[in-house]
């Protein structure tokens, strides 16, 4: 911001996949220190453990296990952790977040098969159904629930019907759904839901978790092949004493917290979801006004991040993305693999009058 008094810029709209517009509170909760041996920071982790495991419906059945690091870190440490080494994974892929799952386990050496939809289809159960019946070697299944590189969701409940009814065990990337989507861990039998700090639960980037069912944890130790990102381990350390086993991101931590009183004051999941919604609809309709076009038909479309269609010449990502810039609005590229396209979010901190504000600044861009 060039002005000087900040105070009166307006403030910078997060219209991205994260790091996201934060609130004040969840900031002004950073401004303390903490030793990590505090009895307050130990009570603070633990506080996060259980309120995570109760969004994501595994309370009393499964375990928050907390890692300093970005998203991709908790789904390497699950991936890495929960499947035993010699297992073999089929992979649900319809975006870069499942392909990257596919390159995770080919680091770490653990057998997988890969299954691909277009980036524009839903996981199709029925195929799904078809491939476990067919491959009994397969043990564990991974899925995206919103695949953020378009913003599709994918259908939990039917996958995880499918994957319960064969017996398998089900990993669920909810990066970008968690906090804002239902997810039932323990009814639907998941193993474990992957997901950080920064997204829909409205905190600052540094804390990927891993909501593990925590019978199968108990029977994961020895299976990482990395130190850092072992579940069991810090999982066993969190019990045994509260702690982190490396330096936490202490800050991290206590706008994590802050950002939960948030969440449970804006009433749940279920509010949550229901404002992005709003916004997502908004945003679409006042898109579609200005002449952009959707990539997703809107019956799997999540309310999360949009992908427009890129309108061609004269229209310029470049030049669009740099005028929003200079009005305080951060939008994001396409990340499909085919079709030309920019990407614009409705999650985080933001309401109504955002949105409204983004959608005026797009019509003056044009
Ligand atoms: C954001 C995201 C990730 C992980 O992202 P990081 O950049 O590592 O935080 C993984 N999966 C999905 C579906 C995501 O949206």
């Amino acid at each position: 911001m060039k002005t000087s008094n900040p105070a009166a810029a307006p403030r910078t709209l997060l219209l991205t996949p994260g790091p996201l517009t934060t609130s004040d509170a969840t900031r002004a909760a950073m401004e303390r220190d903490w030793g990590s041996r505090d009895a307050a920071f130990v009570a603070l982790s633990d506080r996060l453990r259980r309120r995570l495991a109760a969004i994501a419906g595994g309370a009393g059945t499964h375990e928050a296990v907390l890692l300093a690091g970005s998203g991709t870190a908790a789904v390497e440490a699950a991936l890495g952790s929960l499947i035993p080494r010699d297992g073999r994974t089929l992979l649900l892929v319809n975006g870069a977040y499942g392909r990257r799952m596919a390159e995770i386990l080919r680091r770490l050496g653990r057998d997988h098969v890969v299954r691909e939809w277009p980036e524009d289809e839903a996981v199709d159960p029925g195929e799904l159904d078809a491939i476990l019946a067919d491959d009994p070697t397969v043990g564990d299944v991974a899925l995206v629930h919103c695949e953020t590189t378009s913003g599709l969701l994918n259908p939990l409940e039917a996958v995880a019907s499918v994957v319960r009814r064969h017996g398998r065990r089900l990993l669920l990337d909810a990066m970008s759904s968690f906090g804002a989507l239902r997810i039932d861990a323990a009814r639907l039998g998941l193993v474990a839901v992957m997901a950080s700090s920064n997204k829909c639960l409205e905190g600052v980037p540094g804390i990927g978790f891993v909501v593990a069912d925590s019978a199968h944890l108990a029977t994961c130790a020895g299976q990482a092949s990395s130190l850092s990102l072992d579940l069991f381990d810090q999982a066993a350390a969190f019990r045994a004493d509260g702690q982190w086993r490396f330096t936490p991101p202490v800050q991290v931590a206590a706008a994590l917290d802050a950002a939960l009183d948030q969440l449970d004051a804006e009433g749940g999941v279920a509010a949550r979801g229901a404002r992005y919604r709003r916004l997502h609809a908004r945003l679409v309709e006042g898109m579609a006004a200005l002449g952009f076009e959707t990539y997703l038909t809107p019956a799997l479309q999540a309310p999360i991040i949009v992908t427009f269609r890129d309108p061609g010449p004269p229209f310029s990502f470049e030049r669009f993305h740099a005028a929003l810039q200079a009005d305080g609005i951060v939008i994001y590229p396409g990340k499909l693999t085919r079709a030309p396209s920019f990407r614009i979010g409705c999650i985080g901190a933001l309401d109504e009058a955002d949105i409204e504000r983004a959608l005026a600044a797009i019509a003056r861009t044009l």
